[in-house]
């Protein structure tokens, strides 16, 4: 049966006939490049250690989604913070705008996870056991031999190590060293958690690769659709490489690519920058390296491809950084972090709650009308608190309180059950009352309803 074959190029890491075209880029270790190299050990190695970081007692980045807590670089904040997460969910989103709009897709190339260990850890152990971009390629229509099979085997070894780290992340490093270090049988949920994200990231990297930017990373659309012509990428300047020869520096009335495609061989996605702007470009620069030791090569200048942007290409005028786009984002971005501070500073050590305890709203006992209410309590602090409550303006009331004061742990929430006690002739129907919630640091006060017998329902 004949295979059906693209009229076109449809994704480079595809073939004409939908088979897998694998990119092996080969390595031009330029000026580029070597900056590239000591920002990603930098970045692996806070990757690696941020999660046994400790800040104000507690990870410094633990995100607790079963929990529903989140530490942040030394701030807490519970479920109960809606409005603070919304504001650091809205910065985030802003900051990426602004970055984007200023650096292009800067985080993809050089800070990106995905990038950061492909290109860095990944790739130069590929390039270490199988040889250069040439000797993979052999590999590749050979299959596989015993120093493929090492490599596969150091990269499980990689991913369980780096599925550890990911997932210590929202779990915390103590429940992690317990799923570890204990029998599978105890901690079978967790034992799973950890083969199974270590087999993702393991197919990620061994086999997915490159896919993950050109086909899955939605951040990756969502960097596109932010880009302007004045922003920074990686371009080809085309009216001074063209009309290209092939493989003659100084043909005359010629441009200055010689359509060696050392660009395109060493460009981890598998795309030829001189067809312009592509979306599968993540702005890594290797591109630009490879261009540059041509360059050098043939002696011409360096910069044919290099970073820049399409405004600066077509007028040759540098691009101004401070544009009316980039001050609107910054000045939300600004705003949107004043009002995390002040939101933040004016949020008090704890919620509270008082709220009606189940069945009838009010008892009748002798002489005396009891509500029964329920008080719950978010302790945001850094410490153990008791909470105990008491009436303000009622001194005909008594608090009858056998479960408070209430313990409750730094971080945890708590709740206890309580009534008050009112003599029958001074409540009718419904009686405002203020009750102040606390300990000796810090009173709130809280507004309720009393009810009692032949009253309007409030
Ligand atoms: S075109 Fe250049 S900058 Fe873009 S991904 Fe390829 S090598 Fe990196
Ligand atoms: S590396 Fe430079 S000279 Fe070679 S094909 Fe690419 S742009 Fe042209």
């Amino acid at each position: 049966m004949s295979v059906p074959v693209a009229p076109q190029r449809v994704l480079p890491t595809l073939n004409a006939d939908g088979t897998r075209n694998r990119i092996r880029p080969r390595l031009y270790p330029g000026r580029l490049h070597r900056r590239r190299r000591a920002v990603a050990l930098a970045l692996m190695a806070l990757f690696l250690s941020l999660p046994f970081l400790r800040a104000n007692g507690h990870p410094a980045m633990l995100l607790d989604v079963v929990n529903r807590k989140f530490f942040l670089f030394g701030y807490t904040f519970l479920a109960t913070d809606g409005a603070l997460l919304m504001l650091v969910l809205l910065s985030v989103f802003v900051a990426i705008a602004l970055v984007t709009a200023l650096l292009g897709r800067a985080w993809c190339g050089w800070a990106c996870p995905q990038t950061v260990y492909m290109e860095f850890l990944f790739r130069p152990l590929e390039r270490w056991l199988e040889g250069p971009r040439e000797a993979q390629l052999r590999l590749d229509r050979s299959g596989a031999n015993a120093r493929r099979v090492a490599k596969n085997v150091i990269y499980l070894g990689l991913s369980f190590l780096l599925a550890n780290v990911f997932l210590a992340y929202f779990v915390g490093t103590d429940v992690l060293s317990r799923w570890v270090l204990e029998a599978p049988t105890k901690h079978g949920g967790g034992f799973g958690i950890v083969l199974v994200t270590t087999g993702l990231v393991f197919f990620d990297f061994a086999y997915f690769r490159e896919q993950m930017c050109t086909v899955a990373c939605p951040y990756a659309r969502l960097q596109a659709v932010l880009l302007d012509p004045k922003s920074l990428l990686i371009a080809y300047d085309e009216p001074r490489g063209e009309p290209r020869s092939k493989g003659k520096a100084k043909t005359p009335g010629h441009g200055d690519c010689i359509d060696c495609r050392a660009c395109v061989v060493s460009c981890p996605t598998g795309i030829d920058i001189r067809e312009g702007l592509q979306l599968e470009c993540i702005a890594c620069g290797q591109c630009a390296d490879a261009c540059d030791s041509i360059m050098d090569r043939i002696k011409k200048p360096r910069g044919l491809v290099r970073y820049s942007s399409q405004q600066t290409l077509a007028t040759g005028r540098a691009t101004r950084l401070l544009r009316p786009r980039v001050i609107v984002y910054a000045l939300v971005l600004v705003g949107l972090l004043s009002a995390l501070v002040f939101v933040g500073k004016r949020r008090p050590e704890a919620e509270v709650t008082v709220l009606r305890g189940v069945g009838a709203p009010f008892s009748v006992t002798g002489q005396q009308v009891v509500n029964q209410l329920r008080l719950k309590v978010t302790n945001r602090s850094e410490e153990s608190r008791r909470f105990s409550v008491r009436l303000i303006d009622f001194p005909d009331a008594r608090v009858i309180a056998p479960e408070l004061p209430l313990l409750v742990a730094p971080t945890e929430q708590g709740a206890a059950s309580f009534f008050v006690a009112v003599p029958a002739d001074a409540i009718r129907g419904a009686r405002h009352v203020r009750l102040r919630v606390g300990d000796e640091h810090e009173f709130q006060t809280v507004e309720y309803t009393l009810m009692g017998p032949q009253g309007d329902t409030p």
